[in-house]
């Protein structure tokens, strides 16, 4: 292919990780970031990278950033069990059922979202990141060529822009004018407990668990071990979810420590450990989110602008798969840019990512669904099913494999 220059508007997961794949082929790429600092995507929260994640960071990081990535991941929690609201395993895993001694290339890691945004600037200089660049819109001329246009006035023009800019996209906007973002109906509360505590459970302290009550809602909760060298705290985290219209109207904008008092309200009668998860977290860790998801769009006609990971597929976060579909895409378009000529590398790119990208989205949407439930019989049967898989090997082996992917 002809040498091409690739506009990336947005240096969020999927942004950076495409401008290092590009650049280690010798393709031409400046990514433009709205946010001044390098350090401004603070978001401490724990993310679960899986195998398609590890494989695109690994593909197309330098092996400095990669080793920084593998660097920064949580050291332990590793097991993963659904469990009642009593505590009782209704199916577990061990960390090995689960992760068994793999290449970490193709392996399960626990991230902190710091860790991983500084794998990602690892060896970026100025020229490739531009920092404190808005997007406002683009144009494109009658030879094909793209312009992106900035809020304070500059441009630049390339061959291809990629809207890498995150779930409020104003590329996607412009580009797919239809493309919709919808409430999902369910609402989050999540919030930090800080690590370690004795008196809590061991399952709560080194386990991810997804508690399944009987009657409503969820509580879905994680760890973060740093390793002691980074002299970062560990912490458990946790989110509560149920339907949106069951909470106060206004809710999202209620402090901490009374988002803390509606979950212990919905989880009376729950075992003391989980209560204490809640019950101890800091209330400025703890807030409120609305659910969100995109809706699947048709083909389209490929064109000099594109669109990735949350700019076109946007999904709850009950999957924990937006990033890594978003590096999943990353890693597609760099092998697709760097196998064909532009126009068709755009169509192949697009038409895979579209497949597996709205999978993706139904899938986390069916868990946001399914975990906000307030039908009582569908819960027991998915309960006694997570009970009978627990207890035929080759069926638990199958649900291991299938974990996070
Ligand atoms: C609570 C929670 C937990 C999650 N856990 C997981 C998990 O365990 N595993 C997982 O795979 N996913 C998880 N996700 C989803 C994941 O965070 C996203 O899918 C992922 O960050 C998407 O990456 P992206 O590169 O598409 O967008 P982002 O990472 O959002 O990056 C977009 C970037 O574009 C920039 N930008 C936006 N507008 C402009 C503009 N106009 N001009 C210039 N720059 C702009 C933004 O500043 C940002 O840096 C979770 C999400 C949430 C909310």
């Amino acid at each position: 292919m002809r040498s091409i220059h690739v506009l990336v508007i947005g240096g969020g997961i999927g942004g950076l990780c495409l401008a290092h794949g590009l650049l280690r082929a010798g393709v031409r790429v400046t990514v433009f970031e709205r946010t001044n600092a390098r350090t401004d995507w603070l978001q401490g929260y724990r993310i679960h990278i899986n195998p398609h994640g590890s494989r695109a960071l690994h593909d197309c990081l330098p092996l400095e950033a990669w080793q920084r990535f593998l660097d920064t991941v949580s050291v332990r929690g590793g097991g993963f069990g659904f469990v009642t609201e009593h505590l009782r395993d209704l199916l577990r895993f061990t960390a090995s059922e689960i992760l068994p001694e793999t290449d970490p290339a193709e392996g399960h890691h626990g991230a902190s979202r710091l860790g991983l945004r500084e794998a990602l600037l690892t060896g970026l200089d100025d020229e490739v990141l531009r920092l404190g660049a808005e997007f406002e819109r683009y144009t494109v001329a009658p030879d094909g060529r793209v312009t992106a246009h900035f809020t304070d006035g500059g441009t630049a023009t390339g061959d291809l822009l990629v809207g890498a800019d995150g779930a409020n996209s104003r590329v996607r906007r412009q580009l797919l004018p239809h493309a919709e973002r919808i409430d999902t109906g369910v609402l989050a509360i999540a919030g930090k407990h800080p690590l370690p505590d004795a008196t809590l459970p061991r399952v709560l302290t080194d386990d991810t668990n997804l508690v399944l009550p009987a009657r409503r809602g969820s509580l879905f909760t994680s760890v973060w071990h740093p390793d002691p060298a980074t002299g970062s705290t560990a912490y458990a985290l946790w989110g509560f979810s149920d339907v949106t219209a069951t909470f106060p109207p206004g809710v999202e904008a209620l402090a901490g420590a009374d988002l803390r008092r509606l979950v212990l309200d919905r989880t009376t009668g729950w075992a003391r450990g989980l209560r204490d998860l809640v019950g101890d977290s800091d209330p400025d860790t703890i807030n409120a989110i609305r659910v969100r998801s995109a809706t699947p769009v048709g083909p389209w006609e490929p064109g000099p602008v594109t669109l990735l990971g949350d700019a076109i597929h946007n999904m709850t976060p009950m999957a924990g798969i937006g990033a890594n579909t978003a590096l999943r895409d990353a890693d597609l378009l760099r092998r697709t840019l760097t196998a064909g000529d532009l126009r068709t590398a755009v169509h192949t790119y697009e038409e895979q990512m579209r497949g597996y990208g709205f999978a993706a989205v139904a899938k986390s949407l069916r868990n946001a669904r399914m975990g906000a439930s307030a039908n009582r019989p569908a819960r027991l049967a998915l309960r006694t099913t997570l009970r009978t898989v627990s207890a035929v090997p080759p069926m638990k082996r199958r649900f291991a494999a299938g974990l996070g992917n």
